[in-house]
């Protein structure tokens, strides 16, 4: 392929929403700086298991903040709840950790197929602690901002 043709596919890329473009570089997997991405996102995943994580019911709690909103929606509860299930600035990616995601693809389902059951009765507690859900979880967090400030 020409140079002018071949950076014409590269500006295509940098169009892409951001979100896709990183998901699609995740599922290449292999390259050095995401191997180190992957650290940070499991410190993230962590934190969000442990509730000690960059979310504004912590932060207040621990007197960072004086409120609950959350800083991508403005919704009034900015819990691990609201940000893996209901906020609006991740839908998209919500509805793939939840709904979306077909057998097969990187071998594992949605975690509604996964747990047959809605994420409206799936508390987050157990959705942490299931390690079926761990890989969609870690995929959807590197997708997202979900644990981190704006
Ligand atoms: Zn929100």
């Amino acid at each position: 392929m020409k140079w002018e043709e071949s950076k014409e596919e590269i500006k295509e890329m940098g169009k892409k929403p951001k979100h896709s473009y990183r998901y699609d570089l995740v599922k290449r997997g292999g390259n050095s700086a995401l191997m180190g991405a992957k650290k940070k996102i499991a410190a993230r995943f962590n934190q969000l298991k442990s509730g000690h994580a960059l979310i504004a019911k912590y932060l207040l709690r621990i007197g960072k903040r004086s409120n609950m909103h959350c800083w991508w929606c403005g919704h009034e509860y900015q819990t691990r709840d609201h940000l893996v299930k209901w906020c609006k600035r991740w839908k998209r990616e919500q509805k793939r950790l939840w709904v979306d995601r077909q057998e097969g693809e990187e071998g594992y389902e949605g975690i509604e197929k996964v747990l047959k059951k809605p994420k409206i009765s799936l508390p987050m507690s157990l959705i942490f602690a299931e390690e079926k859900c761990s890989q969609a979880l870690m995929d959807s967090l590197s997708c997202t901002d979900v644990g981190r400030i704006n």
